[in-house]
C-alpha cells in the first residue's frame, strides 16, 4: 500500500464529517461507519474512535453541539486554523494587563513565565481579539487548561464524601475531606460547592 493511501482513524472520521457538512451528527453512526471502513482496510477493529472524535473537537476540527453530537463546519475550521493572536496583539494584551497574571498578579520579576490565553477557547469559537485575550502565568494557564478534569475530580470526591458519610466510613470520609480541603486551599473550582 502506498503511504498516501494509509488512512488513520482520524482521517476516516474527517472523511465522514466532510461528507455531511454543517449537520449535527450523532456519534453512533459515525463510529459504525468508521469501524466498518477500518475493518475493510486493515482487517482489524479500530480502537478508541470516540477518543479520536473528541481529539478532533479539541483541535478545532469539530464543533461539539451537545454530548455525543458533533458538527463539521468548513467555515469555522478555516477561521480557527488561520487566526491566532498576532505578535502585536500579544504585546497589547500583556501591556494592558501590566505584564502580570490576571489571577495571581505575578510577573516576570517574580520568576514566572507569562502566556497570552484565549478567555473563550478557540475550539469553542473564541476569537483572537485583544478583548478575548488575557495574561496568565504558566501555572494558571495550566490550571485553566485542566479545569474540566479537576472539575470532574472534585464532583467525584464530593459524591464519595457523601457516600462515606452515609455509610459511616470515617477513614474514607477523612480522605475525601483532605482532598476537598486542598481544593479549597488553592481556590480551585470554587463554583462547585462542597457542603460539609
Ligand atoms: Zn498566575
Amino acid at each position: 500500500m502506498k503511504k498516501s493511501n494509509i488512512k488513520s482513524i482520524s482521517d476516516l472520521i474527517k472523511e465522514y464529517f466532510k461528507k455531511h457538512p454543517n449537520k449535527d451528527l450523532q456519534h453512533g453512526p459515525v463510529v459504525d461507519w468508521v469501524e466498518e471502513k477500518y475493518i475493510k482496510l486493515y482487517d482489524k477493529k479500530p480502537r478508541d474512535i470516540w477518543r479520536a472524535i473528541r481529539h478532533l473537537h479539541e483541535e478545532g476540527f469539530l464543533i461539539k453541539v451537545k454530548k455525543g453530537i458533533y458538527r463539521y463546519s468548513p467555515e469555522s475550521v478555516k477561521k480557527i486554523k488561520i487566526k491566532d493572536f498576532t505578535q502585536e496583539q500579544k504585546e497589547a494584551i500583556l501591556k494592558r494587563d501590566g505584564y502580570k497574571c490576571v489571577i495571581c498578579g505575578k510577573g516576570i520579576e517574580d520568576g514566572v513565565e507569562l502566556h497570552v490565553d484565549h478567555i473563550k477557547p478557540r475550539y469553542l469559537g473564541g476569537e483572537s481579539t485583544i478583548e478575548n485575550g488575557q495574561t496568565l502565568c504558566s501555572q494558571h494557564n495550566f490550571i485553566k487548561k485542566t479545569l474540566k478534569q479537576t472539575e470532574t475530580g472534585k464532583k467525584m470526591f464530593i459524591r464519595l464524601y457523601e457516600l462515606a458519610k452515609s455509610e459511616g466510613n470515617e477513614e474514607l470520609k477523612k480522605f475525601c475531606m483532605d482532598i476537598l480541603e486542598t481544593y479549597e486551599k488553592y481556590n480551585i473550582n470554587g463554583h462547585i460547592i462542597w457542603k460539609r
